[in-house]
C-alpha cells in the first residue's frame, strides 16, 4: 500500500536577510541549510519519531512536510497528491487532513479567545459548523482530552502547562485529521506532567487511527510512541528504522552518542552533551559526512564524501555511513 506520506530530497534553504553593510559590500546571500535531501514514508496510522539535537531542522521538516513552509527542492506526496509547490487554495482542502500540536503551548494559544473559540475555530473555518452542533463537538473534545467543560470559557493563562496542551490536542484532533506533526509536544512540560500527555496522545492516536511524525530531542520521549525511529543530524536522516533496531542496536555513530547520552530509556533523559565539539552551524556544514568532525570512526573518505543511505541486512534497517558502505579509509 502506497505510504499516506511521502517525502522525497525533500531541502530547505533559508536565505539570510542581509544588513545594510551587506548589502552596500554586495556580499552574496548566505544560506541556512536547515532540511538537506531527506527522504521518509509515513504510512497510515503510523508514527514516525524525529530524534536529533535542537537546531539539527527537525520543525523545519515538519512545517514542510505540512506544507507549512514550502521546500527549495524534493517532493512531497499527500495521500497520492503532490503537494510540494501547490497553491495555497489548493492546499486548503489538504488543510484540515494535516494539523500540528507545538512545542509551546503558552505561545501557540490566543490568550485573547477562550477554550470555546480556540477549539471550535477549526470547525467554523472548514466545516462551516457553529451553533449548537459545534457546541456539542468542542464539548465532546474537551472531555476526551481530560479538560471539564466548565473549562469551555476560560482562557488559556488560567490553565496549567499540561491543561494547555490538552487545549493545543483538542484544537488540532478536533477536526479528526489523518496526519498529525507533534512538535516536542511535551518538552516545555513538567516531567511528571509529561508522561500523562503522552499516554493521551497515544490513546487518541490508536483510537482516530492517526499517523504521526512525532518530534523530539529526548529519545526516551519518542521511544515511548513511535514504532519507527528516524535520527536527524545537519539537515539529514542519517539512520532510520523499527524503534528496537535502531535502540538496539543503532549504526551511525551519531545514533550511537545520542544513546549513550541518555541515561535510562525509561526515564526522560537529562540533557547532556551527546558528542564531542559543538553542532556545526548549517550556514557552513562540513563538506563530506556532517558527522565527521565530530566522529570518533571518521577516515579520509568521510571529509569529502556524503555517505548515501545504505540498507543493514541483519537488523532491517538504515544508515548513512561509510562504516557500513565499504569503510571510512
Ligand atoms: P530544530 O527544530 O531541530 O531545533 P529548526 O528546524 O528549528 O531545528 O532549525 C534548523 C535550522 O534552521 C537552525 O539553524 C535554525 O536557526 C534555522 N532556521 C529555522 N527557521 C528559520 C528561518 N525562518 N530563517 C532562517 N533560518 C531558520
Ligand atoms: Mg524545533
Amino acid at each position: 500500500m502506497t505510504p499516506l506520506l511521502q517525502a522525497q530530497g525533500v531541502t530547505k534553504h533559508y536565505a539570510l536577510a542581509h544588513g545594510l553593510g551587506e548589502r552596500l559590500l554586495r556580499k552574496p546571500v548566505r544560506l541556512v541549510r536547515a532540511v538537506e535531501g531527506v527522504d521518509l514514508a509515513i504510512g497510515r496510522g503510523e508514527t514516525l519519531g524525529l530524534i536529533g539535537e535542537s537546531g539539527c531542522g527537525k520543525s523545519t521538516l515538519g512545517r514542510l512536510l505540512l506544507r507549512l513552509h514550502e521546500p527549495t527542492a524534493g517532493a512531497i506526496r499527500f495521500d497520492g497528491q503532490e503537494i510540494a509547490h501547490l497553491p495555497e487554495p489548493a492546499l486548503r482542502p489538504l488543510r484540515r487532513r494535516m494539523q500540528i500540536v507545538f512545542q509551546d503551548p503558552y505561545a501557540s494559544l490566543n490568550p485573547r479567545r477562550t477554550v470555546r473559540e480556540i477549539v471550535s475555530l477549526p470547525l467554523a473555518l472548514h466545516e462551516k459548523l457553529r451553533g449548537a452542533e459545534a457546541e456539542r463537538r468542542v464539548g465532546a473534545m474537551l472531555d476526551r482530552v481530560g479538560l471539564a467543560r466548565a473549562h469551555l470559557d476560560r482562557y488559556p493563562h488560567q490553565f496549567s502547562g499540561g491543561q494547555r496542551q490538552r487545549i493545543g490536542i483538542a484544537r488540532a484532533l478536533i477536526l479528526h485529521p489523518d496526519f498529525v506533526v507533534c512538535d516536542e509536544p511535551v518538552s516545555a512540560l513538567d516531567v511528571s506532567v509529561q508522561a500523562q500527555v503522552l499516554a493521551l496522545l497515544r490513546e487518541l492516536r490508536d483510537e482516530l487511527g492517526l499517523a504521526m511524525l512525532f518530534i523530539s530531542h529526548d529519545l526516551a520521549v519518542v521511544a515511548h510512541l513511535a514504532a519507527r525511529i528516524a535520527v536527524m543530524y545537519l539537515g539529514r536522516v542519517v539512520e532510520e528504522g523499527p524503534r528496537d533496531a535502531v535502540i538496539r542496536r543503532p549504526a551511525h555513530p551519531y545514533t550511537q552518542a545520542l544513546l549513550a547520552a541518555v541515561p535510562r530509556l525509561d526515564t526522560p533523559a537529562v540533557r547532556q552533551h551527546v558528542a564531542a565539539g559543538d553542532l556545526p552551524s548549517p550556514l557552513a556544514p562540513p563538506p563530506g559526512c556532517p558527522f565527521h568532525p565530530r566522529c570518533p570512526e571518521a577516515g579520509p573518505r568521510c571529509r569529502t564524501e556524503i555517505p548515501r543511505r545504505v540498507a543493514l541486512a541483519e537488523t532491517g534497517h538504515a544508515a548513512a555511513c561509510h562504516l557500513h558502505d565499504g569503510g571510512v579509509g
